[in-house]
């Protein structure tokens, strides 16, 4: 498809970044299932090598399968360009390594996935990495917390486990002030429900696994670009700015402009750190993109019937669903993601660790698994799970005290939900 910016959001997700195969007229991607791709003749590869012309050489760094849903989900996100890798937390790397050298800081929300603030907190340190982590509606202590080393904001446009929603453009004023670049997570809102490019994001990472592939199949990860930022403003961003050794003095941003990012993380970071995501796991990606909006539609249907229902149960202590006119965060969904809050809250049951350990056990529609974004409806109780190597302290500020249970809510009938529930919160009451 040719770029079609009058296009909408339901005919981009089936088209962008696709055409019909001009080998075989395959209507559907092909999955190019194939390590290596062969050179025209020597001049050709030799250009290749040289980022004088894109083209596919080897599967670590390109692959047309992988190609297209990187321009499918560059474009949902209103992008530049976007490069997939093999994980949602491999992303979230791939988005920090062309930005921060030893001795560098990221400045995160202190309400994020607990996958990440596991990797922010200690394995970034590894590397000489280091996070420092803010209530990140307070924006003066953000601000603060921002130094001379700090080459990121990070945060989640909708927190994981659910209701909180980021004030993006306060928090992209910040940034901008400091001269560096906002990263938002955007796994749990999908580009259907926000678009923090458009709300002041430099840069969005995804973990695919979840909503975006939506039915639980493979593991994924990606970083999309804005393409506005200035890496040349200043001398914090050298691998974007100042000559490549790897590639004869080449400068990415003079060179490459708005797309620095976008080939500086193929040609350095998937050469050389190999996070790559293989042409399969782009296949069922692709696939659950075709109908992302229809599944979004559903889900915040669902979660919302849910989540209202759930607030006015018996065995129930309350509910965080930003979705919810009861939650502090609710005004904020008109501005950041006016189409809903997604489908992933908690609850709080009376009866406390027991009666969730109880509840867990009796459902029969919700799967209790480590997962969340799928079709189906998931279930977990991370102070069992989790958060079972943390203290009960720790374990309630991270919002996961033991009488809290995480739900994600699947596309299933609402009726057939809402009766699992009940005959499963009366059976852990008792
Ligand atoms: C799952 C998740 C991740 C990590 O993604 P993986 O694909 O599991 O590596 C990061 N951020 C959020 C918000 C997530 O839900």
């Amino acid at each position: 498809m040719t770029d079609g910016p009058t296009y909408g959001f339901d005919t981009l997700q089936i088209h962008a970044g696709a055409r019909p195969d001009p080998a075989t007229g395959a209507r559907q991607t092909p999955i190019h299932q194939s390590t290596a791709f062969v050179f025209r003749d020597s001049d050709h590869a030799a250009a290749l090598f040289n980022l004088q012309e894109v083209g596919f050489i080897y599967s670590r760094l390109t692959n047309p399968t992988i190609a297209v849903l990187q321009e499918r989900i560059a474009t949902l996100e209103n992008g530049v360009g976007a490069v997939c890798c093999s994980s949602g937390h491999a992303a979230q790397i791939m988005a920090l390594f062309p930005l921060m050298q030893p001795g560098c800081n990221v400045v995160a929300s202190n309400r994020l996935y607990g996958g990440t603030i596991t990797q922010f907190s200690q394995t970034i340190k590894r590397f000489g990495w280091s996070a420092k982590f803010v209530d990140i509606d307070d924006t003066e202590a953000l601000a603060e917390a921002i130094d001379e080393n700090t080459r990121a904001v990070f945060c989640e446009s909708i927190a994981n486990p659910g209701g909180h929603i980021a004030d993006l453009p306060a928090i992209a004023a910040v940034a901008d002030d400091a001269g560096i670049p906002l990263i938002v997570d955007n796994t749990t809102a999908t580009p259907y429900l926000c678009n923090p490019i458009s709300l002041g994001a430099t840069l969005v990472v995804h973990s695919t696994t979840k909503y975006l592939t939506g039915n639980g199949t493979v593991t994924g990860g990606c970083v999309v670009d804005s393409g506005k930022f200035d890496w040349s403003a200043n001398d914090k961003f050298p691998s974007m700015s100042a000559p490549e050794p790897a590639y004869h003095g080449l400068k990415f941003h003079e060179t490459f402009g708005p797309l620095a990012f976008t080939f500086h993380s193929i040609a350095i970071g998937l050469r050389d750190l190999g996070m790559t995501m293989n042409p399969q796991a782009a296949h069922y990606t692709l696939m659950g993109i075709e109908t992302l909006s229809l599944r979004m539609q559903r889900h915040v249907e669902n979660a919302t019937d849910l989540a209202e229902w759930l607030e006015g149960h018996d065995a129930v202590d309350y509910v965080t669903y930003a979705g919810l006119k009861s939650s502090p965060y609710y005004a904020r969904m008109a501005k950041i993601c006016p189409k809903g809050a997604s489908a992933l809250f908690t609850i709080s049951l009376k009866g406390g660790y027991d009666a969730c350990v109880k509840l867990v056990d009796s459902l029969e529609i919700f799967s209790h698994v480590a997962n969340l974004g799928d079709a189906r409806s998931l279930i977990i109780h991370p102070a069992s799970t989790t958060h079972r190597q943390l203290t009960v302290e720790q374990q309630t500020a991270a919002g996961a005290g033991p009488s809290i249970v995480r739900l994600s809510i699947g596309i299933e009938d609402i009726q057939d939900l809402k009766g699992d529930l009940d005959r499963a919160l009366n059976a852990a009451g008792k």
